[in-house]
């Protein structure tokens, strides 16, 4: 008796199922008003490139955005965990730009390495990849050490312009390793941008609250005069033709001035903030100098 009772009751559960189901097909394909779809915000994709590996194995990432013929590069991280901060404002314009497509002008493709020297990033952050500010080490040992590679070379010296073994950091002597381009750090961004042409490159860096002209052999680029003015007029970093405070050599983007690829460094004004808002001026200012050249 009881089993023929649950039989009935799962007969007529079944069949309130089926009509349910009838019903809601029924309604749908009868329905005049369209089906809602969700449409999501619209959001830029990078496109992904590893230009080089570091000594210790990490990928050294070229992200990309928008496809016009003026090419401008931002690079940070050369000098590591130690100037994290250029980082972290690396990713932070990605996603600025990723969430914000439209302000890259249609005449400019924006790339941007965020860590030219991952091995010095993760010796103070310890994680692979992007980080947070919780994951630094406060120890000054440590982050001083996270400026160099894997080689303990600074990466800032290696590069192919009044290049020598050793070089200055401050009142310290540094490797710039054993020749230049010994390291595959700079290797990588030589490479790249050899194969990619770029019309302008950014370097961040910090702590020194000032923007500074590239230049070689030659004296200084004229469009290099020009962005270093603008990106100084808008983030309100002081601008100066000639770094004075000690004499460097072997430096990435005095080696740029060599190949004729206008470059400037931007340094932060301490080693633990991004100042998104002076650096997305900065940022906007070189798109509409390159915008208006075009
Ligand atoms: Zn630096």
């Amino acid at each position: 008796m009881r089993s023929t009772l649950s039989n009935r009751y799962f007969i007529i559960g079944i069949i309130l199922v089926i009509l349910c189901i009838s019903v809601i097909v029924f309604t749908r394909l009868h329905s005049s008003t369209p089906p809602v779809t969700q449409t999501e915000p619209a959001q830029l994709e990078p496109q992904h490139v590893v230009i080089g590996k570091s000594l210790q194995g990490r990928t050294i990432d070229a992200y990309s955005y928008g496809t016009g013929a003026t090419h401008l590069l931002f690079v940070g991280g050369i000098h590591g965990g130690y100037e994290w901060n250029s980082v972290l404002l690396a990713y932070t314009f990605m996603d600025y730009l990723e969430a914000n497509p439209d302000t890259i002008p249609k005449n400019i493709t924006v790339t941007i390495i965020p860590a030219a020297n991952p091995d010095g990033v993760y010796a103070v952050t310890n994680k692979e990849g992007r980080f947070v500010v919780s994951d630094v080490s406060t120890s000054s040992t440590i982050l001083a050490s996270g400026r160099f590679n894997a080689h303990t070379v600074d990466l800032n010296r290696n590069f192919d312009c009044k290049w020598q073994p050793q070089s200055t950091w401050q009142t310290k002597i540094v490797s710039a390793g054993a020749t230049a381009f010994s390291e595959p750090e700079s290797i990588a961004l030589k490479s790249f941008t050899t194969r990619v042409h770029q019309d302008a490159v950014i370097f961040w860096h910090s702590q020194s609250n000032a923007i500074y002209a590239s230049q070689c052999l030659h004296g200084i680029l004229p469009t290099t005069l020009d962005i270093m003015n603008a990106y100084s007029k808008a983030s309100k970093y002081s601008s100066n033709t000639s770094f004075d405070a000690y004499s460097t050599t072997g430096a990435a983007d005095d080696w740029l001035a060599s190949i004729n690829i206008p470059a400037i460094t931007v340094e932060l004004q301490t080693h633990n903030s991004i100042e998104w808002e002076r650096n997305l001026s900065g940022i906007k200012a070189l798109f509409d100098y390159f915008d208006q050249k075009k």
